[in-house]
């Protein structure tokens, strides 16, 4: 039995001492948020690291994936994945907006692309695909069905930070692309997100919706939301930025110590994550299928019981919570693909301190379950 336990995640943190001198920098210039040097650094740093022409950086994810709807003026209904965390969805309601669930493809467990157009409607505006586990969405497919029946896409890339798909950074697809950096996510500022925008017009647009709608000192031209990132944060993200190679390559170590040691368990699937010409190794997710000999919530419990604590993400599908399990679409009988892998999953501890006897140890319990 392993004496201190092992979660799904543990946030990467920078050494303590490295951040002081960004404090002082705070602590000296009183500057502490509006678009601060550090917000702005931050915001240069990013586009470089993601390769991507324009971002605006927000107070999380979730304000950052409600602008993004608002930015383009999203209304009516949007076709999107139950098979995500619950934000994705409750981003459309914060919006007036009614979400219609449309099922998964059974290898990238994003979107399925065959299975979109039969639920457009002359209401639909836009369609909200995730990158589920950094899992490039079939991006091409939902572009040509996009610009077929004239609706925005706006990426859920919580997952994504730093992916890249057949043509190089999956976030320069779609209208909008959002990042989350919340502590749990491969690149983060305590609490953080941005919205990556493809034009510096929208850019601005969107800066001035973060910021309650002000376009200088005595004008507002909408009714904007407070989603800005502070100054504390966007330093820690300048620094995090610093460390952030080192982090994900001892993910991929962990990645492919799992994918050797698990390939031959029989009943214990790895998803494929081969879509991802440069993958960022956020998640480790298993599906445990009918020929093992525990049931998936059999094998949860037993790592519990071994002070090992994997994450069933995504179960419950959003499409069962009481807010969204009326709508006709998030019917079962409508996402039989979704329903099935959130009965399979489990996602593994994965993170740049997980070390290589805490890695043995839970493969060892999955292999010999007994
Ligand atoms: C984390 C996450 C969000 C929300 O991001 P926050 O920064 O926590 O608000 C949205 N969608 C998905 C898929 C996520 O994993």
């Amino acid at each position: 039995m392993n004496d201190k336990p092992i979660y799904v995640t543990q946030p990467y943190l920078p050494p303590l001492e490295e951040f002081i001198p960004y404090l002082e920098k705070i602590w000296d210039s009183k500057l502490l948020t509006n678009k601060g040097p550090f917000h702005q650094e931050l915001e240069e740093a990013l586009c470089d690291y993601l390769d991507v022409e324009h971002l605006a950086l927000f107070a999380n994810g979730t304000i950052a994936l409600v602008t993004a709807l608002q930015a383009l003026r999203i209304a009516g209904e949007v076709i999107t994945t139950p098979f995500s965390f619950v934000a994705t969805a409750h981003s459309l309601l914060w919006n007036g907006i009614k979400p219609v669930f449309v099922d998964i493809d059974p290898n990238t467990l994003n979107l399925d692309p065959t299975k979109i157009e039969a639920a457009i409607t002359p209401h639909t505006t836009a369609i909200l695909p995730v990158h589920c586990y950094g899992n490039p969405c079939d991006v091409d497919a939902i572009q040509t069905i996009a610009d077929n029946y004239n609706v925005k896409v706006i990426y859920d890339a919580a997952h994504a930070f730093g992916v890249q798909c057949h043509c190089g950074s999956v976030l320069k697809h779609g209208d909008l692309s959002v990042l989350s950096f919340h502590a749990t996510k491969v690149f983060n500022t305590f609490e953080g997100g941005a919205i990556v925008c493809p034009d510096a017009r929208t850019k601005q647009h969107i800066d001035n919706l973060k910021n309650f709608g002000f376009v200088n000192e005595t004008t507002v031209v909408a009714s904007g939301i407070n989603g800005k990132m502070s100054e504390f944060n966007a330093a820690l993200g300048l620094l995090q930025l610093k460390h952030l190679d080192r982090a994900l390559a001892r993910r991929c170590e962990i990645d492919h110590t799992y994918r050797e040691l698990l390939k031959d368990v029989p009943g214990i699937r790895c998803v494929d994550q081969a879509g991802q010409h440069a993958a960022n190794y956020a998640y480790f997710p298993i599906l445990v299928e009918a020929d093992y000999p525990l049931s998936r919530d059999a094998l949860y419990q037993k790592l519990r019981e071994n002070n090992i604590y994997g994450r069933r993400y995504f179960y419950p599908l959003i499409s069962e919570f009481p807010m969204y399990r009326g709508l006709s679409s998030a019917q079962r009988s409508n996402l039989p693909v979704a329903s099935e892998i959130a009965e399979k999953v489990i996602c593994l501890p994965i993170y740049p301190a997980l070390s290589n006897n805490d890695l043995n140890y839970i493969i060892a319990i999955i292999s010999d379950p007994q």
